[in-house]
């Protein structure tokens, strides 16, 4: 499948042609704290399928507790977080956070990571009122 994506104020733009199959949600306390959000998203897609079109991540190198270093990038300019991979130079698997493309709706989560520090409200979503903003 097709898709294209980029950050928020444009800079960085790709393309790839993803399996949608591979669309997992990471619940881990490094996504938390890198996105400040819940969860995280990634569909995951080797390099020869990723394709950046405009601009170039910013990475930082994070190194696991198992010691493998990956590189988190992201926008230097907006700060949208993009992806992460492996940083030790063999051929790199993207994990590209997936609502950063153009078409997060068909990229539906198949499976999720690190259940265990979901933060517990976040499996009673829709028991918090919904306020109407528009
Ligand atoms: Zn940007
Ligand atoms: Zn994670």
């Amino acid at each position: 499948m097709k898709i294209d994506g980029g950050c928020y104020c444009g800079e960085i733009t790709y393309e790839a042609d993803v399996d949608p199959e591979k669309v997992a949600i990471c619940n881990c306390m490094d996504c938390q704290r890198m996105s400040g959000s819940a969860v995280r998203s990634n569909v995951y897609v080797d390099e020869s399928d990723l394709k950046f079109l405009t601009g170039k991540a910013t990475e930082f190198i994070k190194t696991s507790e198992s010691g493998h270093k990956r590189a988190i990038g992201f926008c230097g300019n907006c700060g949208t977080a993009l992806y992460a991979c492996n940083a030790d130079g063999e051929p790199r698997t993207y994990g590209l956070r997936a609502l950063t493309s153009n078409q997060r709706d068909q990229l539906v989560p198949k499976s999720q990571y690190w259940l265990r520090s979901r933060p517990a409200w976040f499996a009673d979503l829709d028991s918090i009122p919904g306020l109407q903003t528009q």
